[in-house]
């Protein structure tokens, strides 16, 4: 018979060495099944594994959308027993995330998944937690890839892996649910009565990363085990798989980026730049 979702997670986080006795682990929740899913495991197996759990929630500000993602957001906290971390995105900015984007003329998409890397990597450090967890699953690495093929950006595509290590500025990252199907996130969440919120983001429909998502659930339907097959072979043919490169610090924030000046600097000297004032609505 085939292993059970939190079995598969569990020899992934053992065998994998993706926890160790004493780590203390913040889980980014979205408010969304997957990453509901990882802090769940994760969480309600603290005990056993030794490790200590906190969740970390981003409030992008999307009307309708962030209201029900945090509301989901705080149910969980209260099943979980577990210190909930709340970075509200607008109160820093003095812009929600879609005014942010339409301001830097960029999809939201893109903005919304720059802001979030720095606010884990930057809020992971500030509050001592040495490993992030993330709900990223099969779907979003089968995105990953193929989206990187179609831009070009080939070279990124070594960084998928469930465990990259810490360095000097970042915790070790984690994907608890690397092998795990969205679908199956959705039976194992609904089957334990895991809050999560079933709203979708207005933008995921101008996202490519989705339509490709989308596609492969249909070609796993044809052929089972595709999606699997398709991210270990990709891995396979990759050299220095899961590498990374040290990063630097950024000479304005001190956030972790592969040049000078991270992006979400220059996203805000951007915005200075065209009038703006953070705190001005
Ligand atoms: Fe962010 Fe795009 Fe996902 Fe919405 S669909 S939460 S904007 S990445
Ligand atoms: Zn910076």
């Amino acid at each position: 018979m085939a292993k059970g979702l939190e079995e598969r997670v569990l020899g992934l986080l053992r065998g994998g060495k993706l926890v160790r006795k004493g780590d203390r682990v913040l889980v980014s929740v979205s408010g969304g099944k997957d990453s509901a899913v990882a802090a769940w495991v994760l969480a309600k197996r603290a005990g056993e594994l030794g490790i200590d759990v906190g969740l970390l929630h981003i409030d992008l500000g999307i009307p309708g959308y962030s209201e029900e993602s945090r509301a989901a957001v705080e149910a969980l906290r209260e099943r979980l027993d577990a210190p909930l971390h709340v970075h509200e995105i607008e109160k820093e900015w003095g812009l929600a995330l879609p005014e942010i984007a339409r301001k830097l003329k960029k999809a939201p998409c893109h903005v919304c998944g720059t802001l979030k890397r720095y606010y884990q990597n930057v809020l992971a450090k500030e509050l001592g937690y040495n490993v992030l967890a993330t709900g990223h699953n099969l779907d979003d690495s089968v995105g990953f890839i193929v989206n990187n093929f179609i831009t070009g950006q080939v070279k990124q595509t070594h960084k998928i892996s469930p465990l990259l290590p810490e360095t000097e500025l970042t915790s070790r990252k984690i994907k608890p649910l690397f092998w795990i199907q969205g679908r199956e996130t959705e039976g194992y969440a609904t089957e334990k009565g895991i809050p999560f919120t079933r709203c979708s983001c207005p933008f995921q429909k101008q996202s490519p990363t989705h339509v490709i998502r989308e596609a492969f659930d249909r070609v796993e339907e044809l052929r089972p085990g595709a999606k699997k097959s398709f991210v270990k072979n990709v891995l396979r043919a990759l050299p220095g798989k899961g590498e990374t490169t040290s990063p630097s610090a950024c000479e304005l924030c001190g956030a972790p980026t592969s040049g000078k000046v991270c992006t979400v600097c220059r996203m805000k000297k951007r915005l200075w730049a065209g009038g703006f004032q953070l705190g001005q609505q």
